[in-house]
């Protein structure tokens, strides 16, 4: 356990912060912890004992017995006010009793809570209430009342600490045969990361049932294990394999100022007095290799790649969101240090505030501070294709380590991208036959295809290769010109629209494309999909700067 959660939470108590709320599904955890933090004179000065409530057991000091008929809440509620000795009461899963998602709360609980917020904060000896349960629901009655504070995700080494037990627990067992030294057991327990406590025994024990032996072979379903749990929560995905920096062409600037921040998060690093990097906001036309560079990245930097789904944090019932980012963000502190990509980042925080009484302006605002102020190395990478509707807050110097923009290939950047696409077919032994990627060959697509994004270059290529499907023989070089022919880029259909992305990115952004592969020339916008030669172009959007 962090000791952050610790000094917070006997900051809180010691201030007299009468109602605390902690969302977690690791009652036992916070049991713990609450109980380390409440009977620790150094923490808190005067020790207290603490008291549970559940529905179940009613309102009892730890292990004695239950205070009368306590089992509805109001009449716990009604036991704790009138005790009148230090405490630290941990209420278990009063959730249902507080509304939320569209149900009204119960009156006479939320009533008593007042009344318990009001006593506690003024009166003589120090007592506080605890409300731990898997989701935190404030009413707006108790909005001032109730603060809630964030319950870490297991650390590594209490994850290692159920492993070794497991371990211990079934050395003797003749069925289980257990390969693994303490170099195997680390890295089984980073493996798990990002789990609950009980979510990571499930893993275990899973890897031990499998084939009889726990060895480095099992560490598969451990991360398998992990995917399933995170994919359930519904708002993360784990990526496993990214492609490589070298399956990019083009964007060199970008490439080379990501390189640089590789192992940013290693005590190495600090000892350079370097701050941990916040990560980058990369925007710009779509279609041109800003996801794959997300990807890339995580895969080069060899660090797990978590992709947040925003748009899915605001799609449940107004209330939860806030659950979800926070959610989010402590899985992600978990597994660091990762690349936390968002993909599309504009959906989330674009329509701040419009039509849903500020949740998503709350939601934001606590994004934007976690991102400024976050210890854990997380190294963030969001990603937005309609640009101009990004509140101004996200772009502020502070937020994001650099704002990049990533544009229309560029001539020499067109060129790079057909070697690596066309590289790949070529390799093919059906496909590639009858084809060179030849200095000849290539000048011509790369002209052919001024104005097209990498995806249409992409999609161009594969459109030949069904031509050459349909007559059972290798590609030709006529099956992709002919297909880049009969393709009207974006640029053509959105020449607007993509001027508009451009003189935004002027102001705002850094090109992502190097100085080097500028073309020299005039800048123009590419109106006509095949110009006679291909003219010079530099890309509009985004300063040129130099790492
Ligand atoms: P976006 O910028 O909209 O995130 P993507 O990165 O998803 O675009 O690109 C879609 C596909 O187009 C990629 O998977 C890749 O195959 C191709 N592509 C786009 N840009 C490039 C590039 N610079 N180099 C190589 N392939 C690219």
């Amino acid at each position: 356990m962090e000791q952050p959660f610790r000094t917070t939470l006997a900051q809180l108590l010691k201030a007299r912060f009468p109602i605390v709320a902690i969302e977690s599904h690791e009652e036992l955890r916070v049991l713990f912890e609450v109980r380390a933090v409440a009977g620790d004179a150094d923490l808190v000065r005067t020790p207290r004992p603490v008291w549970t409530w559940s529905l179940t057991d009613g309102l009892r000091r730890d292990d004695g017995e239950e205070q009368g008929r306590t089992k509805d809440p109001a009449d716990a509620l009604d036991a704790l006010l009138r005790l009148q000795q230090p405490v630290v009461a941990v209420f278990r899963d009063l959730h249902p009793s507080l509304g939320g998602a569209g149900q009204p709360g119960d009156a006479a609980v939320i009533r008593r809570l007042r009344d318990v917020a009001t006593a506690f904060r003024s009166g003589a000896v120090p007592r506080s209430l605890v409300l731990v349960s898997p989701v935190s629901r404030v009413p707006v009655e108790l909005e001032k009342d109730i603060t809630v504070i964030d319950f870490p995700l297991p650390a590594e080494f209490e994850i290692r600490g159920v492993l070794e037990g497991m371990l211990r627990a079934n050395a003797a067992s003749p069925r289980l045969r257990i390969d693994l030294d303490d170099d195997g057991r680390e890295r089984f327990a980073k493996a798990a990361l990002g789990l609950t406590l009980h979510e990571a025994e499930n893993a275990f024990a899973r890897a031990m049932v499998n084939d009889g032996v726990l060895d480095l072979a099992d560490l598969p379903v451990i991360l398998e294990e992990k995917r399933q749990t995170v994919r359930k929560a519904g708002l993360l995905e784990f990526i496993e394999t990214g492609p490589r920096l070298s399956d990019i062409g083009g964007l060199e600037n970008l490439k080379r100022w990501l390189g640089r921040r590789e192992g940013a998060w290693l005590a190495d690093a600090a000892d350079y007095g370097l701050p941990a990097p916040r990560g980058v906001l990369i925007t710009g036309v779509p279609g041109c290799g800003k996801s794959l560079t997300a990807k890339a990245v995580a895969a080069a930097w060899g660090i797990p790649l978590l992709r947040l789904d925003i748009g899915r944090v605001f799609a449940g019932l107004v209330g939860s969101s806030e659950h979800n980012m926070r959610a989010a963000i402590r899985t992600a502190e978990a597994v660091a240090p990762c690349v936390l990509w968002i993909d599309e980042i504009e959906k989330g925080f674009a329509a701040t505030g419009a039509n849903d009484s500020g949740t998503s302006s709350r939601v934001f605002g606590s994004f934007l501070t976690w991102l400024q102020e976050k210890s854990r190395p997380v190294f963030v990478i969001a990603t937005a294709n309609e640009i101009e509707s990004l509140p101004p807050e996200l772009l502020r110097k502070g937020r994001f380590d650099e704002v990049f923009f990533v544009d229309l290939p560029t001539r020499a950047e067109r060129g790079a991208i057909w070697s690596v696409h066309l590289g790949r077919w070529l390799r093919h032994p059906r496909v590639g036959g009858a084809l060179t990627a030849d200095h000849a060959v290539l000048t011509e697509l790369t002209t052919l295809s001024e104005g097209y994004s990498g995806a249409e270059i992409e999609h161009a290529l594969i459109a030949g290769v069904y031509d050459a499907f349909a007559e059972r023989r290798p590609l030709r070089h006529d099956d992709v010109v002919r297909a880049l022919v009969n393709m009207v880029p974006l640029s053509v259909t959105q020449a607007e629209r993509i001027a508009a992305v451009r003189a935004w990115a002027d102001a705002r952004a850094v090109a992502a494309t190097a100085a080097e592969d500028w073309d020299l020339g005039t800048p123009v916008a590419p109106t006509q999909p095949r110009p006679d030669g291909g003219g010079p172009h530099r890309p509009h959007g985004g300063r040129p700067v130099e790492f």
